[in-house]
């Protein structure tokens, strides 16, 4: 058998259990390639309860509070770690807000919100285990992997 890869970081953040594909499309959400940190990530990682996840892990930087939100657009059920001098100083699963603004641009490209898409609001619905986000304007139900395109 060969053993778990882990890459180990002195201090900053490891975004743990992301659905298999988004760690990309998280990493642009949370613009850490503009942020200038150090940024590693790895895909397909077997996980006993999924089957496989992402993971990302951001050198000397700990995700502010509405970056850890950002996270559960993309990533509902994402484990945060916080990582100081090698050991892991907290750990928490993120939470899914009431709303979601500010983040994503709404698909739907006949919503009133392309107009001027940061006005785009999206509210998390439970769809059997899975997450759907529901446009507060043209109602339309998407699945994470859908919004794609990040507001600056
Ligand atoms: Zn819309």
């Amino acid at each position: 058998m060969r053993a778990y890869k882990v890459f180990t970081i002195k201090d900053g953040t490891v975004i743990d259990h992301i659905p298999v594909g988004m760690a990309i499309q998280l990493i642009r959400l949370l613009k850490l390639i503009e942020s200038n940190c150090v940024v590693t990530m790895g895909a397909n990682f077997k996980s006993k309860k999924r089957g496989g996840k992402d993971i990302i892990k951001i050198e000397n930087k700990e995700l502010t509070p509405e970056e850890v939100n950002q996270v559960a657009l993309l990533a509902p059920k994402a484990t945060i770690n916080i990582i100081r001098d090698y050991k892991i100083a907290k750990k928490f699963q993120v939470e899914i807000p009431e709303v979601f603004e500010d983040t994503a641009k709404c698909p739907n490209p006949k919503c009133i919100t392309n107009m001027d898409p940061k006005n785009a609001k999206f509210i998390p619905v439970e769809e059997g285990k899975d997450m759907r986000l529901k446009c507060h304007y043209c109602e339309k139900l998407f699945k994470p992997e859908e919004l794609n395109e990040y507001i600056d």
